[in-house]
């Protein structure tokens, strides 16, 4: 399980949240079987969507952010729910990239830098919300950062890491967001440069074992922080058979009827969780009864 952690300042005017992701990004890694540069990627951006979809108010509500930067994995969605648990993709899941000059893995070369970033909320509104900027670094934590300064006007604090064992297993994944609301508060602004300045890096706290409290309460130190609330949440897919076959209907007619055709059987494989839906010929037909 992973675990959300949300603190705010005394006038309610910042609010920092924090998460150990180590699970869910274990899980990610397992269920789409994905290189070291791409776990490191995907699972920042798994992180994040993390934290982003926890700001959603209500069940039901989902955001997805979606990076296509033109490097070698393809397009990367993650999506989150109201809570927090998460889904995510990559075009191509193990797609490598050489190391930086320093050793490290380059998640902007495996992300490509020419491109974009996508949010979209969807609220049970008629329209979702669509807000899309240029790529800023394709290190995924600046340019959510850029995101939510350039298109929510929100100034924005972002810091997501994930921690490898010798084996190239994960160690440990989280980061943390902070955010100031309007009316912006030119001394909640100060303060919080000067933690953020004091802080060790988000990768250095993870290899000391900091939970995400601290990291919350760190963030907000002499602002009167305090925990707001904390929950579990996971890498969780949705899909199921009969979403699978809204699908299929959704391709129309001719299209179920082509496959029908042509084989014996059609599989349906899920993105997000590579879980495989078998549909018959005959059910495929049946479908177009509905
Ligand atoms: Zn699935």
């Amino acid at each position: 399980m992973g675990k959300i952690v949300r603190a705010l300042s005394e006038d309610g005017s910042v609010l920092c949240s924090a998460i150990d992701s180590t699970d869910m990004v274990r899980e990610m890694a397992r269920l789409h079987e994905t290189s070291p540069v791409v776990t490191a990627a995907l699972g920042r951006m798994t992180t994040a969507v993390s934290i982003m979809g926890a700001m959603l108010k209500y069940e039901g509500d989902t955001l997805t952010l979606r990076i296509n930067g033109g490097g070698p994995c393809g397009t990367l969605m993650a999506v989150s729910d109201y809570r927090g648990n998460v889904k995510c993709c990559a075009g191509d899941p193990k797609a490598e990239v050489p190391l930086t000059p320093d050793g490290s893995l380059d998640v902007p070369a495996v992300v490509g830098r020419e491109g974009s970033l996508t949010v979209v909320k969807d609220m049970g509104l008629k329209e979702p919300y669509c807000g899309q900027i240029p790529l800023v670094s394709g290190n995924i934590a600046e340019d959510i950062t850029a995101y939510y300064s350039i298109s929510e006007q929100l100034p924005t604090v972002c810091a997501l890491g994930i921690i490898f064992n010798d084996d190239a297993t994960v160690k440990a994944a989280g980061g943390y967001l902070v955010q100031v609301m309007p009316p912006v508060s030119e001394n909640a602004i100060n303060v919080l440069e000067k933690n953020i300045r004091n802080m060790d890096s988000i990768t250095a706290m993870l290899q000391n074992n900091m939970e995400p409290e601290k990291i919350a309460v760190m963030a907000l130190e002499g602002l009167g922080g305090e925990i707001l609330d904390s929950w579990e949440a996971q890498y969780y897919c949705d899909c199921s058979r009969e979403r699978t076959e809204q699908i299929l209907i959704s391709m129309g007619r001719e299209e179920i009827e082509k496959l029908a055709a042509e084989q014996e059987e059609t599989e349906v494989c899920c993105h997000f969780c590579n879980k495989k839906y078998r549909f018959t010929a005959a059910e495929m037909l049946n479908l177009l009864k509905e």
